[in-house]
């Protein structure tokens, strides 16, 4: 039977109540699972630690979600062995029967769609929104890189032999083991994208997911497994980043790393992966996409009404810990004043609360070390711009933050070149187009970028010379979609992998050509 073409899917329509209901059914089913225990799964088996992380709802410290015991070093250990093993069958598989465990994985996400999402609004603090855009996300990588290697098995037919000399053959085959270190801001929809893309293309996995975010993650082996994943394909090993994430890394046995996370932890693992360690056969192939800077220029030919709307919703966006979050904005003086009067208004709508309420626009930050990270910078920005709006922070029942913006901020202030992932937005004029390209492209980072502008040579500019992974025209900095915007940044970004891109499964794999003679 031909397999229909890969469709993106559908976002939730929110407004109808008949959704609404469905998500509160949803948080009904999260909630009556609260507190429960996860064990480690290592070669499918369950295995229990007694070191157990209390994994909290970020609007709400009393309540925790689930305890989650952690692996050690032993447990990483137990699981490299298990990964091995399994490598030696699953790398022998066909493409077709892994493929499909990742369909029949979509159809269970879908099915319980709502429970995800409700699931990311309780431990991850993500509104109805973002949650389901997350879920739906996560639906997508699976969609599509099934797809990715079913035609990626066809490769070899496309190379040609040369009559009566060679019989030529090329394909792609597996690499061995990969460590898989995720990241919590895209709880289900990255962790998911980076695990499969890594077991699909016939490796087996140590799956290490984000501290914050590991229910999530559990939750998600479970469909693995009902999906039919054999056991010891990926060995489910949550725990501490520098001590198992490191000691993953530089495992000999590992043969490439995927991460997704910040710019320091990329480095240090970049770093660490290129060391060669004893009984270390290949160089490892590390795969990491890391944080950003990401600005909006906006024109003097832009309606300043609609520029307000854009920023607003590519910078507080789930409270702006998107790696594709604008925080800075770069106005031109024409229009300035006139933005930020607009944007003061529409921020200061915002909806600030507990993401369970429907009617909450912004959720909470996702832990103390973040809130306290981005009341540093909420500081840093009264020294170095001048307050618009917000800067208010209550962390008496969960990690509140209100998104905040800064004016007047010379671009090289700390404010305009450091990440810091949060409701944080800081503004910068500017008089020539030149010079707004310059700002935007003057921080170590290079991901997303939009430029809001009616005037087609300023456009033309941009494409050539704002230099970033993914540039957006007209429209919001953030929301890449699966299989129709590749996605991965530049520079300090990360290694430019464009997930969910037509590329992205051939960084897991080995091409290799065997050549016959007749
Ligand atoms: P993080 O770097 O703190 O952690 C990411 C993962 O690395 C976690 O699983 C963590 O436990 C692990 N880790 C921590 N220290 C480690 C070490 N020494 N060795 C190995 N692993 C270690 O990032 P985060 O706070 O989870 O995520 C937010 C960051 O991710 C932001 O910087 C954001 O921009 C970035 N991000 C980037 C993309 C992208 O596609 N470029 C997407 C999402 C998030």
């Amino acid at each position: 039977m031909a397999m229909y073409e890969f469709r993106m899917e559908p976002f939730t329509d929110l407004k109808q109540k008949e959704n609404i209901k469905q998500y509160h059914e949803g948080l009904k089913v999260v909630e009556s699972y609260l507190g429960e225990e996860y064990p480690l799964i290592i070669n499918g088996e369950r295995v229990k630690t007694g070191n157990v992380y209390e994994s909290k709802n970020p609007a709400d410290h009393g309540e925790v979600i689930g305890y989650m015991h952690q692996a050690g070093e032993k447990e990483a250990e137990l699981a490299m062995a298990s990964a091995l093993d399994a490598f030696e069958t699953w790398k022998k598989t066909p493409a077709k029967v892994r493929a499909d465990v990742l369909f029949k994985a979509a159809a269970i996400l879908r099915k319980r769609k709502f429970e995800f999402s409700a699931l990311m609004t309780k431990e991850a603090g993500k509104p109805y929104n973002e949650a389901d855009a997350d879920t739906a996300e996560a639906i997508d990588f699976l969609e599509y890189y099934g797809r990715q290697m079913l035609e990626l098995e066809e490769v070899d037919k496309k190379v040609l032999s040369r009559r009566n000399i060679e019989r030529n053959e090329f394909k792609y085959i597996p690499m061995g083991v990969g460590a898989v270190i995720t990241p919590w801001n895209f709880p289900l929809a990255i962790m998911s994208g980076m695990t499969t893309s890594a077991l699909v293309t016939g490796n087996t996995v140590l799956l290490k997911p984000a501290i914050t975010t590991q229910v999530i993650a559990y939750k998600f082996m479970e469909v693995l497994e009902e999906a039919g994943l054999p056991k010891g394909v990926v060995n489910f090993i949550p725990g501490d980043g520098p001590e198992i994430g490191e000691f993953m890394v530089k495992h000999p046995k590992t043969a490439f790393v995927s991460f997704t996370g910040s710019k320091a932890v990329g480095q240090t693992i970049y770093e660490e992966a290129a060391k060669i360690r004893k009984g270390q056969k290949w160089l490892k192939r590390v795969i990491a996409e890391m944080g950003g800077k990401d600005a909006v220029i906006v024109d003097e030919s832009y309606d300043p009404k609609e520029a307000a709307e854009i920023l607003k919703g590519s910078a507080f966006g789930f409270s702006g810990q998107k790696c594709s979050a604008a925080s800075r904005g770069i106005i031109h003086e024409s229009i300035y004043d006139e933005v930020l009067k607009e944007l003061q208004k529409v921020t200061n709508d915002l909806v600030v609360g507990d993401p369970s309420n429907e009617n909450t626009a912004v959720g909470p930050v996702t832990d103390e070390k973040a809130f306290n990270k981005i009341a540093k910078y909420i500081g840093i920005g009264k020294e170095e711009g001048k307050l618009l709006v917000g800067g208010e922070t209550d962390n008496s029942k969960g990690w509140f933050i209100k998104p905040t913006v800064f004016y007047d901020v010379d671009p090289q202030a700390r404010l305009m070149q450091e990440e810091i992932f949060g409701p944080v937005l800081a503004i910068t004029k500017f008089k020539t187009f030149d010079e707004a390209l310059d700002i935007a492209n003057n921080t170590e980072y290079g991901l997303t970028g939009a430029v809001l502008s009616k005037n087609r040579a300023h456009l033309e500019e941009a494409r050539e010379s704002f230099h970033v992974g993914n540039l957006y025209f007209n429209r919001k900095c953030t929301g890449a979609i699966v299989g129709y915007q590749p996605f991965g940044g530049f520079n300090m970004s990360g290694t430019d992998s464009k997930a969910g891109g037509p590329d992205y499964l051939k960084l897991f794999m080995l091409g290799k050509t065997v050549t016959e003679q007749l």
